[in-house]
């Protein structure tokens, strides 16, 4: 179906890439996530991880123009870095809209242009050859048949969330976020990290009737005490926003430098228990390279035909 979201992982990682034998499972590139709506591409964040989205889209387009939009969360160093190694800005013939909030040191082309400027990178932006459009997400805006919302998520220096709609397909990625800092009862949290969240009622909404959310989930809740304010959320949150919004299918994301496959498997695996045991039909999994998922609601069982 040609309004039906595909989402694919190029780079699941937070902070910093992490590759190497321990991470192979889900993978070592920071941030870059690929929505593809019929022939509609959309790219969120330029992590290391788009260094292979860039080979793939050559690959699949052998030599056709590539036409697509980038949309940015935020230009913390783990969303932009793999830019400059993203070869479809070198092709003449390709087209990019890019999507990002202004800054106060500048819009998001300064701060791309920047990490390529004097001593950082061998060349500078202006040897990317392609068509490169820039654009200040507003809070609604539409590309091709996908309906887009944006929130501003508690992050520091802000965030950018996004929700897709396309037919029946919705898709929210929301990454790089610690959402205990906005519930209205945060002291009431901050003493029993079970304790049910209280939000504003745009911030669920945000998230309610989505197929797919994609969201920061970092930290396990131990690591979590210690890293409050450091902006990402943990299981304990996730499972929250599971139970108020349930979502068809939640996937944990910005998996930690520090969390090797098997911490990540464990903390989709307490996940799972605990939506399990609040009864609620949420499918948990953990965001991993390669990995592509439909944005919509599973289909029924084919239903049993009795045998003669
Ligand atoms: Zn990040
Ligand atoms: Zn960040």
């Amino acid at each position: 179906m040609s309004d039906e979201l595909l989402v694919t992982f190029w780079g699941t990682r937070g902070s910093i890439p992490t590759p190497g034998r321990l991470t192979e499972k889900y993978g070592g590139n920071t941030t870059c996530v690929e929505v593809r709506c019929g022939d509609e591409l959309i790219l969120f964040d330029a992590g290391s991880g788009i260094r292979e989205l860039g080979s793939s889209l050559l690959d699949r387009f052998a030599g056709k123009p590539v036409n697509a939009s980038l949309l940015f969360t935020h230009l913390h160093w783990d969303h932009i870095q793999g830019f400059p190694f993203f070869t479809c800005t070198y092709i003449p013939s390709n087209k990019f809209t890019i999507y990002g909030e202004e800054r106060a040191a500048g819009g998001v082309k300064e701060l791309l242009s920047g990490q390529m400027a004097g001593d950082y990178f061998p060349i500078q932006i202006s040897a990317m050859q392609a068509e490169l459009k820039f654009k200040t997400p507003s809070e609604e805006f539409q590309i091709g048949p996908v309906k887009i919302k944006t929130m501003q998520l508690p992050h520091p220096g802000g965030a950018l969330g996004y929700r897709l709609e396309a037919g029946d397909s919705v898709f929210v990625f929301a990454t790089d976020c610690e959402l205990d800092s906005i519930a209205l009862n945060k002291d009431e949290v901050a003493k029993n990290h079970l304790a049910p969240r209280r939000y504003e009622p745009a911030v669920l909404e945000f998230f309610k009737g989505a197929h797919l959310v994609v969201i920061d989930c970092q930290y396990t809740d131990q690591v979590y005490r210690q890293r409050v304010g450091w902006g990402h959320n943990s299981v304990a949150t996730v499972v929250d926003l599971c139970e108020q919004v349930e979502p068809g299918m939640i996937s944990l994301f910005h998996h930690d430098p520090q969390s090797n496959d098997e911490m990540v498997t464990q903390m989709v695996d307490d996940i799972s228990r605990r939506l399990a045991r609040k009864n609620l039909r949420v499918l948990a999994f953990g965001a991993r390279e390669g990995l592509t998922v439909k944005a919509t609601k599973p289909k029924p069982a084919p239903a049993l035909i009795a045998a003669h």
